[in-house]
């Protein structure tokens, strides 16, 4: 890009340089920046340089100084190296962005020679004055920056996710990822384990020790795996929480890209189905033992006398001679009534066995039936939720429109104009609340669609329908909360199983 009508000889301007932990690289932008003013007939009249993000508040002094500098009107411009520079924390960036765009100073990345531009909507958010509509506006054009930065799979830095190892373009030819054979073989036992409801911490255990770059295995270790889309070959920026102990954001804060640099482990279904596993398993719906316990029906079992939840209770002792007494019962917490486990253990069993006649490829579009029902009520849903943001739209246009007109009134100090500004804020938040679920819900279809419609995943859920029923295992346990929906036990203490799929008239 031609800078010359933004970078006139004689201008001064500021290096702006983020450090990270190697020096060379510190060097590289330092250099690229410094030939690009040369280039110009430009100077640098000083270098404002952030140290890494192990030090965070050093980190802070910089950007603050580099502001502060800014309302001095010390420099005409400001140069980067790149933006992935300034992009680390978000909401500094934002500030950076917002007062060089108010003071007119234009900032320049070297890597790219160019503009590094943010557009219309953030002038006009900020003439708004609008304080939190203003952010709002500021924060989406963050994400598109960000975006741009994932796009294609460019790779933000830092080491490649065990399994993988990246050459970057300045190392040699081209940007890729290569597979490390011994380290992809036990990432791939790990999805395996996991999609066979073993936990991150059970995983750890099973691998062997010190096998993770030398280093043992963690639950923390297990869990990067699982819920990092690179190994179905996305690159996932916005995951985790800079505060928070690895802990993961919510998903519709992730940017995620296909990248074509990456050689994926698995498909993106068979990962978004380690992902739904994991988020209902962390969401509580499922406690950790959920699948473990030796009580086969826990979490299915519903009491018809009130409504509760009938929970596995071993209620048996020993005494001194070894002789057992009492029995292993399921108990309905509000009313205290109890049935025997192993009866109901067997009566169940025999339901089971019961459809183990039916094919399995009819079982499997019955499945899929079901699924479409869902997703089609879910579209429905959808419709509903459109036809209000429509309304609410129209609702801010006449807002706008009435704002526009009390301006023209000269009704600045009126009070009437900061009730319709509070009022479009009101409308807005609406707004953006409806899209969101609407975007919820579109997730959950792809879910639907991509994950539990899909036949070979199906077919791993129903991998033991037509095994021999042996006892209580975790493999078993699993089948039946897939299968069954609820198991109501009336007050005569007989069991009536509702399926989750219509296979009667299979
Ligand atoms: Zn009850």
């Amino acid at each position: 890009m031609d800078l010359s009508k933004i970078l006139t000889p004689g201008m001064k301007g500021v290096f702006y340089g983020r450090h990270s932990t190697h020096k060379q690289t510190m060097e590289t932008q330092r250099r690229s920046a410094y030939d690009l003013a040369e280039k110009y007939q430009c100077t640098i009249v000083e270098e404002i340089l952030d140290e890494g993000v192990s030090s965070r508040k050093k980190d802070r002094e910089g950007y603050k100084r580099l502001i502060a500098a800014a309302y001095e009107k010390k420099f005409d411009f400001v140069i980067i190296y790149s933006h992935s520079r300034i992009a680390r924390i978000p909401e500094e960036h934002d500030l950076i962005r917002a007062t060089m765009h108010i003071l007119d100073i234009p900032i320049i990345e070297s890597e790219t020679e160019s503009l590094y531009d943010f557009g219309d909507t953030i002038f006009r958010a900020i003439k708004d004055g609008i304080a939190k509509y203003e952010l709002d506006k500021i924060r989406i054009n963050t994400k598109n920056a960000i975006e741009t930065l994932a796009k294609n799979g460019r790779w933000t830095g830092g080491r490649a996710p065990f399994g993988y190892q990246y050459t970057s373009k300045k190392e040699g030819g081209t940007e890729k990822f290569d597979i490390v054979e011994a380290e992809i073989e036990l990432v791939k036992k790990v999805f395996e384990l996991y999609k066979n409801h073993h936990g991150f911490s059970s995983i750890a255990r099973q691998l062997p020790e010190n096998s993770y770059r030398g280093k043992a295995w963690t639950k923390d270790r297990v869990k990067n795996i699982i819920t990092n889309p690179f190994y179905a070959g996305y690159i996932a920026i916005r995951r985790k929480h800079e505060k928070k102990h690895n802990a993961l954001k919510d998903r519709s804060e992730w940017i995620m890209k296909k990248s074509p640099l990456i050689p994926a482990v698995l498909t993106i279904e068979e990962w978004e189905y380690c992902w739904n596993l994991y988020k209902t398993k962390n969401e509580r719906k499922i406690p950790p033992k959920h699948f473990k316990t030796s009580f086969l029906l826990t979490g299915l079992l519903k009491c018809q006398n009130c409504n509760g939840g009938l929970i596995g209770k071993d209620q048996r002792t020993t005494s001194n001679q070894g002789k057992v007494y009492g029995k292993k019962v399921y108990l309905c917490k509000s009313c205290n009534y109890k049935i025997d486990a192993d009866d109901a253990h067997q009566t169940v069993l025999k339901v089971f066995r019961s459809y183990q006649g039916v094919d399995t490829e009819k079982l499997i579009s019955a499945v899929q039936e079901k699924v479409e029902t869902e997703i089609s009520n879910i579209k429905k849903s959808i419709e509903d939720l459109k036809v209000s943001w429509q309304t609410e739209k129209r609702k801010l246009q006449l807002c706008d429109i009435e704002i526009e007109k009390a301006f023209k009134r000269k009704e600045e100090k009126e009070p009437h104009i900061k009730i319709l500004i509070i009022t479009k804020d009101r409308i807005l938040n609406k707004v953006h609340q409806i899209e969101r679920w609407i975007e919820e819900k579109e997730a959950k279809i792809k879910f639907l669609e991509e994950v539990q419609k899909n036949e070979n995943l199906i077919r791993d859920h129903l991998k033991q329908f037509q095994a021999p029923v042996s006892s209580c295992n975790e493999d078993m346990r699993a089948l039946f909360l897939y299968l069954f929906e609820e198991i109501m036990v009336n007050k005569k203490g007989h069991l009536q199983c509702k399926l989750r799929f219509n296979l009667d008239d299979k």
